[in-house]
């Protein structure tokens, strides 16, 4: 704060005013969030409500400019804050005036306005850049993928860092103006809806909004040639899918799986309540990675996905995440059981109504294919540790629990739950312990134990109750059979290989 004089007739007024904290109070804000798995990731001392992209993206360089300008509240008094961001930056403006800005670490941003910012105050940040994503490597790891007719970023936990400046963690989630400009004949995809498109001297730019809180890494950029097909549910929401024009023989399996989503998400509507957002999509590009993200709204699928055929049960992992994952977000990055525990679950339920496989054979044969000794069965799902994040443990024996859970409450309380539990915390956050407590409430019954053995416990827990009389008659035979879903779910288990391990050193 500058001191200065103030004009007679301005005192009294001035007087009235909170008396903001001196100078000595104000202070860097944390170039991290908070969260022990990734300390670098978000950071503090404000708080985002929207991003405004505007970008143009040139295809056959990787050269990517764009003006990010960011809405937020200062939550403390702010002397510099960082954003996340990798990309050479040539200007920064907090409310309109220059600002000081330098890179440090990794990925941080590091900026100083002319004048501190007082806490709880709307402020604007613009950053401009350019830059190839394609050669920002961070610890040695590159998000990016380079296709040969564009570039698409979409990637856990961090993708933001190779094309916008942000608070990258999901606990600052905000929504979303997305505006690309491409040359004529390339499309440009993102989350949300397409407000609109329009061609000027050799180049499109096409408008998207997403406008529910969307985390940072679910915010998805892919520019490429494809073909689009667009359509309306029932209940008026707008359907966009787009597809590589490059996918080859996939072609066909993908655009099989994929044009189910209205169907997949009018099922999941029946378990989990309505669906939380704006529009549905997903899109298939052509790049070379084998797992899919559940981008809000539209998520990311790799074609190696479809090399086997048609998959329905990736399509219902990706879209269960928009309520389990996307709405409803980890609170941490330990929390990961609360995304891709249901997403998978949700595949075992689909398995059990299309005729192939109950949730509980599922279960048995999950159960059955870990011995007491595996590995496996050392990964705790409720805090699986950075290095395990995306382990298979924390999808299937993630999914073991929800089924332990089903058991000891039966399916009239265990469904009620799940259909209560993106509604209480819609657009939010939530902890693993949230989930545990709201289990209790809902269904009257103390079940810390169950979690802690099924979540928590380094080692195979007994078989759940439901199903020990089944265990002993099938000890005496042989080990379950795979039930018919099997194939198409492990086909999915590459959903999240991602870099993290590589990328985070540990
Ligand atoms: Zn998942």
């Amino acid at each position: 704060m500058h001191r200065r004089l103030i004009a007679p007739g301005a005192l009294a007024a001035s007087l009235l005013l909170a008396i903001p904290a001196s100078a000595a109070d104000f202070s860097p804000g944390a170039p991290g969030i908070g969260d022990p798995y990734y300390p670098a990731s978000g950071n503090g001392g404000y708080d985002v409500s929207h991003y405004d992209l505007r970008l143009k993206y040139q295809p056959k360089t990787d050269l990517l400019e764009g003006t990010a300008t960011i809405n937020a509240r200062t939550t403390q008094d702010l002397s510099r804050f960082n954003l996340d961001f990798g990309l050479k930056v040539s200007e920064v403006r907090v409310n309109g005036k220059k600002a000081k800005f330098a890179k440090t670490g990794d990925q941080e941003l590091e900026i100083t306005p002319p004048s501190g910012l007082v806490k709880g105050t709307a402020i604007t940040v613009v950053v401009r850049y350019a830059g190839k994503p394609s050669e920002l490597k961070i610890n040695g790891y590159n998000a990016w993928h380079r296709t040969p007719d564009g570039g698409v970023a979409a990637q856990e936990p961090e993708a933001a860092v190779w094309w916008f400046p942000s608070n990258d963690h999901p606990l600052d989630k905000a929504t979303y103006d997305v505006s690309v400009s491409v040359p004529d004949g390339t499309q440009a995809i993102s989350n949300g809806v397409l407000q609109s498109q329009s061609s000027k001297l050799g180049w499109t730019r096409y408008n998207w909004r997403s406008n529910k809180p969307q985390a940072s890494y679910l915010t998805t950029l892919a520019v490429g040639k494809f073909d689009i097909t667009t359509d309306k549910t029932e209940s008026g929401l707008p359907v966009l899918n787009a597809y590589s024009k490059d996918l080859g023989d996939n072609a066909g399996s993908a655009r099989a799986s994929i044009e189910r989503t209205t169907e997949v998400a009018e099922w999941l509507e029946t378990l989990y309540g309505k669906y939380p957002f704006n529009a549905l999509g997903g899109y298939v590009p052509n790049v070379k990675s084998s797992y899919a993200l559940e981008t809000q709204t539209r998520p990311f699928y790799s074609p190696a996905a479809f090399a086997n055929g048609s998959n329905a049960s990736i399509v219902v992992h990706e879209l269960a995440h928009q309520w389990y994952g996307d709405s409803v977000s980890v609170d941490g990055w330990k929390d990961i059981w609360v995304n891709e525990g249901f997403a998978r679950y949700s595949q075992w339920l689909w398995s059990e109504k299309e005729g192939e496989g109950s949730a509980q054979e599922l279960a048995d044969y999950v159960y059955a294919q870990h011995p007491a000794d595996d590995a496996f069965w050392t990964v705790k799902p409720g805090d699986p540790g950075p290095d395990n994040q995306f382990d298979i443990a924390v999808y299937d024996r993630g999914a073991l629990a929800l089924q332990a859970l089903r058991n000891e409450v039966g399916d009239d309380t265990f469904f009620a739950i799940l259909k209560g539990w993106p509604q209480k915390h819609a657009y939010g956050n939530a902890k693993v312990n949230d989930f545990v407590k709201y289990a209790e409430k809902v269904s009257g019954k103390p079940l810390a134990e169950l979690f802690d053995t099924w979540l928590y416990q380094p080692s195979r827990p007994d078989a759940p109750a439901a199903k020990q009389a089944r265990v002993a008659r099938s000890a005496a035979a042989s080990a379950p059979a795979a039930p018919k879903s099997w194939k198409e779910i492990a086909a999915t288990n590459g959903v999240h290989e991602h870099g993290g391990k590589d990328r985070h050193g540990h």
